[in-house]
């Protein structure tokens, strides 16, 4: 079990504790999270002590703000809109079940997410699957739940086809077609104009088997002029679909909202002074996720649905001309504030250049942003005795996992703690909720998969209870 009383030492009471405000690139917090961070350091710890570490902490009445406040900017400026949160952003059932408890539908991308969103009590016919390669029992289930399939190419509806072909079927399929941006040429994502003209001819032939209901495309990068472009570019579709007899229902335009993580001002200073001393193998990684963006996911919004397109209509005239429904499918910006991620640490050893390395009980997979080509670029903060003396100077410090590769390191940004960390010590790493604390993670060297808990915080006491949808700790 993770469950592991030797790791914190019998000095670490929680009444003796202290989370210590970390220096250059400090985490923007969600004020309740910082209170209970901040405020009660010790609580943290007695947390690790019986959970082990890693220790996913999930808040999902964050996630359910989210969704309100993002719905509150399309009702400013829209009739019709649908949010599905991007439920692989997080393996938290209880994070799909506040997307739900908040009237949003889902975005599931796999029978297994699919089969979690219906457990977690959602209604089919408002969950949304993309995907380039579902398979045949996949589609099976989202045409007999009535979910709406995001059709990424003319092979997927062939496929599609001839399922609903070879066997009756009580309903019809809902179907998307997944457009490819021009500026998405080379993704391997969605169709093109003349595909997706291919698949309109072909659908309008089958008004019994396939109900057809809009568009959908999704963009990597978080520029919001990317979309406005890409939404008009849908124009010409849209008006070939009704030449057709076809009626488009629902363009959704995907997920890419922004998250900010630090403050806009300290992240691009630290942009602008960094350099290859910054970091334990002398590199200045190439590119960074924007951490320090300065708008927010509603300001984004905001700003997508009051742009114009090259004739100068609004976005948002645009859609009620049209009579679209504009769906969103935020992941990131869903699970923002939503989940924090704590670690003990283990071992803290010198090393040549007067530089350390932390060496934590977990893994770079349970907080990581590798298939975002970036480092995590926030300080963590430290939990550890009040009474520690404060750095002489500064320390630098790089923080590694306990596997034996290389390459298992949260944080290659050599950091400067206030204090010089100690074995059974805590590092905080805030808001992980969004793809770094679990998309990579597995049982690597055998160690068990880190503990997820949320936290209640009603009633002035703050309960953590296990994450599952049964209740059950696995
Ligand atoms: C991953 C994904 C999303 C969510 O993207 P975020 O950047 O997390 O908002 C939305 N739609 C599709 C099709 C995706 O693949």
């Amino acid at each position: 079990m993770l469950h592991d009383t030797q790791l914190l030492p019998r000095s670490h009471r929680r009444e003796h504790m202290r989370a210590w405000k970390p220096g250059v690139l400090a985490p923007l917090l969600e004020p309740s999270i910082g209170d209970f961070i901040y405020r009660t350091p010790g609580a943290i710890v007695d947390l690790v002590r019986r959970h082990g570490s890693p220790l996913h902490l999930i808040r999902p009445d964050i996630l359910q703000r989210n969704v309100h406040a993002m719905r509150a900017v399309l009702q400013r400026h829209i009739q019709h809109h649908e949010i599905f949160y991007g439920a692989k952003v997080n393996k938290s059932p209880a994070l799909v079940r506040a997307a739900i408890d908040a009237g949003a539908g889902i975005d599931v991308s796999s029978p297994y997410e699919l089969k979690d969103a219906l457990r977690a009590g959602g209604d089919p016919r408002r969950m949304c699957a993309s995907g380039p390669a579902k398979t045949p029992a996949f589609h099976a289930d989202l045409v007999r739940h009535g979910v709406i399939v995001s059709l990424d190419s003319p092979q997927e509806l062939s496929a599609l086809e001839s399922q609903m072909d070879a066997g009756p079927s009580v309903r019809r399929a809902r179907v998307l077609l997944r457009y490819q941006p021009t500026l998405a040429r080379n993704s391997r994502f969605g169709m093109p104009a003349q595909d997706v003209r291919d698949c309109l001819r072909r659908l309008a032939r089958r008004p019994d088997q396939v109900d057809f209901l809009g568009f959908h495309f999704h963009l990597s990068g978080y520029a919001c002029q990317d979309r406005v472009t890409a939404l008009f570019e849908l124009a010409d579709v849209i008006g070939e679909a009704r030449r057709l007899s076809l009626v488009p229902k629902i363009v959704n335009i995907g997920g890419g909202l922004p998250v900010r993580y630090v403050g806009a001002d300290a992240y691009e200073a630290f942009l602008r002074q960094q350099g290859p001393d910054h970091y334990r193998n002398r590199k200045v990684p190439a590119s960074f996720y924007p951490y320090g963006n300065r708008t927010d996911a509603c300001a984004w919004l905001e700003r997508f649905l009051t742009a114009s397109g090259t004739d100068g209509q609004r976005v948002s005239t645009f859609l009620a001309r049209q009579d679209l429904t504009l769906a969103l499918e935020p992941g990131r910006s869903l699970a923002d504030q939503a989940a924090f991620s704590v670690f003990a640490i283990t071992r803290v050893k010198p090393l040549a250049d007067r530089r350390c390395v932390i060496f934590i009980e977990g893994s770079s997979f349970s907080a990581c942003e590798t298939w975002f080509a970036s480092e995590f670029l926030v300080d963590p903060i430290l939990i550890s005795s009040a009474t520690a003396t404060p750095a002489d100077g500064v320390f630098p410090a790089y923080i590694a996992g306990h596997s034996c590769l290389d390459e298992d390191v949260l944080t290659n940004r050599l950091i400067e703690f206030p204090t010089v960390p100690q074995p059974g010590d805590l590092l905080v790493y805030a808001n992980t909720g969004g793809y770094q604390m679990d998309l990579l993670e597995n049982e690597f060297h055998r160690h068990p998969m880190p503990r997820r808990l949320v936290l209640d915080a009603g009633g002035g006491t703050t309960r953590a209870i296990p994450d599952t949808l049964d209740g059950d700790l696995r």
